[in-house]
């Protein structure tokens, strides 16, 4: 049986890396491709070649300015034919992207069935995040397999009506992409973060790029932050910009220049890691990261309105602070004076055991073997 995984940001190909490993082990029941659409080219590069992961086939279908729209035309038309050539048995997508959601439509119309990995999530509202919530509600229609990452996750594919016996909880493949990379020995030497004088600062580790971050909620981050380091000296604050020049632009005009703000490129996820490993509190409005810093046991605050992973918040793990500029300052403040309430946000990390992959590409063999799936759920 022919089994394809495809990705195209980031995030998908971290999530995807530990099941390509768990499949290519079972080589003999199993043919595993690699597809990539590189929706986001340089930032998905940077983690294949951490995982040393060659597509089998790369769509290189990023292009300057391509609208949602172009995009989604763009997977349809590439992934028909590559779906012909293919003869495929099964298409695995993860997450929420536009190349999820546009190559399951084209497996859904060649009637191959489509397996959802990170299926589940929902923030309940249509428009936050855009187009994810979409695309992620939109492809659990599609999907014939849905591999829930947690038991709430299987709770609102239950409350859609999705059949429970093509669901299956097996637990994030982040924590397990996590693990692998923990025990990689690692220097920051050579990268963006060589000459930052870490050891000697608390650091707080900022992301924030999400579309509807854009604008004044950027802006009130950016001035909270430089808040922060004014009132407190000891801290550091690191913030790898996202590529979007809509990001860039504002992060840089508020805190470019200013003493203990370490603004850098997008760094490899292996330093990424390392650099959360070492961050005293992180703050973030990925979706990613919400589920990292409770697996290295770091308190988090969330700069967004709602979550689609509420595990974190509802093990008191995380805060969904919003994006005003006084709110961020008096939770970031809270946590670097008062150790009670920061060592209230550090314990067991509910988005799974490092196991995912594993059940899932057991899940996938079976089901190829047309046995019915025996994963408890
Ligand atoms: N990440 C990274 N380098 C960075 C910033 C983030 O490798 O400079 C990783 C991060 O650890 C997480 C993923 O990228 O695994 C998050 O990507 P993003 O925020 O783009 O997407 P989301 O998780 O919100 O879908």
């Amino acid at each position: 049986k022919k089994i394809a995984l495809i990705m195209g940001t980031r995030p998908e190909a971290i999530k995807m890396a530990p099941i390509v490993y768990a499949l290519k082990q079972r080589s003999n029941d199993i043919d595993t491709v690699v597809i990539a659409t590189a929706q986001h080219r340089q930032m998905l590069d940077q983690v294949l070649s951490l995982f040393n992961i060659v597509p089998d086939i790369d769509l290189d279908l990023m292009r300057p300015n391509q609208s949602l729209n172009d995009l989604t035309c763009s997977v349809l038309q590439l992934m028909q034919k590559t779906l012909e050539d293919v003869k495929l048995d099964l298409l695995m997508v993860q997450g929420d992207t536009t190349t999820v959601f546009a190559a399951s439509v084209a497996a859904f119309y060649l009637k191959i069935p489509v397996a959802h990995v990170e299926a589940g999530l929902r923030s309940h509202d249509l428009y936050n995040p855009f187009p994810e919530e979409a695309n992620r509600r939109l492809t659990s229609v599609l999907a014939q397999i849905h591999l829930a990452p947690t038991p709430l996750a299987k709770e609102k594919l239950l409350n859609e009506g999705a059949n429970e016996e093509n669901i299956f909880v097996t637990g994030n493949t982040v924590v397990d992409a996590m693990s692998t990379l923990l025990d990689v020995p690692f220097s920051f030497q050579g990268s963006p973060i060589e000459n930052l004088p870490l050891s000697q600062h608390r650091v707080i580790l900022v992301t924030s790029h999400r579309r509807e971050s854009h604008g004044e909620d950027l802006k009130n981050t950016c001035l909270a932050l430089k808040e922060i380091v004014q009132r407190f000296q000891d801290v550091m604050v690191i913030y790898p910009v996202h590529l979007n020049p809509n990001v860039r632009k504002t992060v840089m005009e508020i805190l470019s220049d200013v003493e203990r703000i370490a603004l850098t490129e997008p760094v490899d996820y292996l330093c990424f890691l390392n650099l959360m490993r070492n961050a005293y509190l992180i703050v973030t409005d990925s979706g990613g990261v919400q589920e990292e810093a409770p697996t290295l046991k770091k308190p988090l605050l969330v700069l967004r309105k709602l979550t689609e992973r509420p595990e974190a918040f509802n093990a008191g793990l995380s805060k969904i602070i919003g994006t005003s500029t006084q709110k961020i300052v008096d939770e970031i403040s809270l946590l670097l004076t008062d150790d009670k309430a920061y060592q209230a946000m550090i314990g067991i990390n509910p988005f799974g055991d490092g196991k995912a992959s594993e059940r899932i590409a057991e899940l996938v063999c079976r089901w190829a073997k047309n046995q019915k799936p025996l994963l408890p759920s």
